[in-house]
C-alpha cells in the first residue's frame, strides 16, 4: 500500500450511497505534509510534461492543487460554481453534475487566465463519474489549450469516470484508486497499480 492507500485504511469512513468521507485529512481539515507527498508523486508521475499551469474545481480541489503548484513552480487557476444564467463572454463556462449534491452547477473560469499557451495538469481531490473532470477539460479545450495530464487523489474505480477518461487518451493519474467499499464493515479495496 502506498501512503495514501494507508492513510485511507486508517482515516477514511465508508458511507452509504458509495460515498468515502476522508475529510480528517483531505477536504476540509487538511494534512498538508499528505499533500506534499502528493505533490511530490505527481511530479514524478508527469516527469518531462512541459505543464505551466494548474487548473482545478472548487471547494476541495484547491488545497490540493496549491501545494502541488510548488512541485511544478506554476500557478493555480481553479473553475468557480457559479448558478447564474446570465455569464458574459468573458468567461469559459461549462456544466457539471455533482456527485456529492446531485445538482447541475456552470463552472467558470475568466479567460484572462486560461489561453491556447497554457498547459494544464488538472487535479482534483476525488473521480467518480467523470462530471468534474470532463466540465475542466471542456473548459482547457475551449481555451485552445493542452491538457498535459490529470491527477487525482482518490479515484473511485468502481464508477465510470477512470474509463472513460482513460479512454479518451489522457494521461489519467490517481494515486489510490478504490475496488470496492463495504459500508457496512467499513472495509475499502484498493487496485494494485
Ligand atoms: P465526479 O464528477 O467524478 O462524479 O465526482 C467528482 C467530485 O465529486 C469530486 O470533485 C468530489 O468533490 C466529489 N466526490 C465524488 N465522490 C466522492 C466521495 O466518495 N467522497 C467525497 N468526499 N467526495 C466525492
Amino acid at each position: 500500500m502506498n501512503f495514501l492507500e494507508e492513510r485511507i485504511q486508517k482515516d477514511g469512513v465508508v458511507k452509504e450511497g458509495n460515498v468515502l468521507k476522508v475529510d480528517s485529512f483531505l477536504n476540509h481539515q487538511m494534512d498538508i505534509s499528505l499533500f506534499e507527498k502528493m505533490g511530490e508523486e505527481f511530479k514524478k508521475r508527469f516527469e518531462g510534461k512541459p505543464i505551466n499551469k494548474i487548473l482545478t474545481i472548487e471547494a476541495s480541489g484547491i488545497g490540493i492543487a496549491c501545494i502541488v503548484a510548488r512541485y511544478f513552480d506554476a500557478p493555480v487557476v481553479f473553475a468557480k460554481k457559479s448558478k447564474s444564467i446570465n455569464i458574459d463572454g468573458d468567461m469559459y463556462v461549462a456544466e457539471v453534475m455533482s456527485f456529492t449534491h446531485n445538482c447541475k452547477n456552470q463552472v467558470i473560469v475568466s479567460k484572462k487566465f486560461l489561453s491556447e499557451e497554457d498547459h494544464v495538469l488538472i487535479i482534483d481531490d476525488f473521480l467518480a463519474n467523470g462530471c468534474a473532470l470532463q466540465g475542466l477539460i471542456s473548459i482547457v479545450n475551449e481555451a485552445g489549450a493542452t491538457v498535459e495530464g490529470i491527477g487525482i487523489a482518490i479515484e473511485k474505480g468502481f464508477q465510470i469516470g477512470g474509463k472513460t477518461i482513460r479512454n479518451m487518451g489522457y494521461q489519467l493519474e490517481s494515486l489510490a484508486i478504490v475496488e470496492a467499499m463495504d459500508p457496512a464493515t467499513g472495509e475499502v479495496t484498493f487496485r494494485e497499480q
